[in-house]
């Protein structure tokens, strides 16, 4: 049985990915980009759905390569891209991988873990309990969705819970795990190497895309991870999905999302439909941000709609 919050969540997860459906890249070989001093990458060239092309492979990966170890920052939606994930770091470091941060409970961004077992695994309470509930359903989604291209995944599960931020020295690297007040799923983290001022994001943030918001995340508390952001002055900002950019993006979901999310609770407030509130934020913001987002004028629709639906859970 998959829950009434589950299914929402896939429901959610499908509208904002449909519409890449005939866009996704078919799958290719890991490839690592350099960022900076240590920082690499691999970035999937496929955001949409899970599909038997891309076996899967949805979602990036960052890591850090420290004197006594890697620091790995997600792992892909299976153990098979885990294991991919780990040979692609070999062919830079003889270094093992340590340390892993599961930087939320998205399938894509921890059932790699497999891949992993034994290290320290690294992830919030609130993120391992989401984790806990819906790991089978995910493994079972991801195989069926890639008529099981994907591979067998074993679950692994994080074995370091923070309860509240951690600042640590990781093989030499300083490195401070933010808390991003739910502001997409329950439980995010962000990753923040002071020293090197690079932001790693996960979902929290977003570059090529529209801000990645969701029914079990937080709007307000979106918005103040970002203002966050900011105020640290990031010269590197690292994502999800998507490619490497700066702070000039995170202002600009910043200022989007306050917005679009201002005219909602005064319409939501004045009994409006979302119909209207869209026409409006449309007029508003369309000439400024439809340059700046890949898929603005959908993802516009669903952000009103979804925004509206929050606003009416929290009246309840
Ligand atoms: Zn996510």
């Amino acid at each position: 049985m998959i829950s009434k919050t589950k299914s929402l969540l896939i429901f959610s997860f499908i509208i904002f990915t449909t519409q890449y459906s005939q866009a996704v890249n078919a799958y290719t070989d890991f490839v690592v980009t350099p960022i900076t001093k240590n920082i690499y990458s691999i970035v999937s060239p496929s955001i949409g759905l899970p599909t038997p092309e891309n076996e899967g492979w949805n979602s990036n990966i960052h890591f850090v390569v420290t004197e006594n170890g890697v620091l790995l920052f997600d792992t892909g939606s299976s153990e098979v891209i885990g294991n991919k994930i780990k040979k692609a770091i070999q062919s830079i470091t003889d270094q093992p991988v340590r340390w892993v941060i599961n930087s939320h409970s998205h399938a894509d961004h921890w059932l790699g873990n497999a891949a992993f077992a034994g290290v320290e695994i690294i992830a919030t309470t609130e993120a391992m309990e989401t984790m806990k509930k819906y790991g089978n359903d995910d493994v079972a989604f991801y195989h069926n969705v890639t008529n099981g291209t994907i591979g067998i995944t074993h679950l692994v599960y994080p074995n370091l819970l923070l309860k509240e931020p951690l600042k640590r020295n990781f093989g030499g690297v300083e490195v401070e795990l933010l808390f991003a007040n739910n502001g997409h799923s329950p439980g995010d983290i962000l990753m923040w190497l002071p020293e090197q001022k690079v932001m790693i994001g996960g979902d929290v943030l977003s570059s090529d895309y529209m801000p990645m918001i969701t029914d079990h995340g937080d709007i307000d508390g979106l918005i103040n991870t970002l203002n966050l952001v900011v105020q640290l002055n990031p010269s590197i900002v690292l994502t999800g999905h998507g490619s490497a950019t700066t702070m000039s993006s995170v202002i600009r979901d910043s200022e989007l999302l306050t917005s679009v999310w201002e005219q909602v609770k005064l319409d939501h407030k004045s009994g409006h439909t979302p119909v209207k509130t869209l026409s409006a934020v449309s007029v508003k913001l369309s000439s400024k941000y439809e340059p700046l987002y890949k898929d603005f004028t959908t993802q516009l629709d669903r952000h009103v709609k979804l925004m509206y639906q929050l606003k009416g859970e929290n009246e309840e």
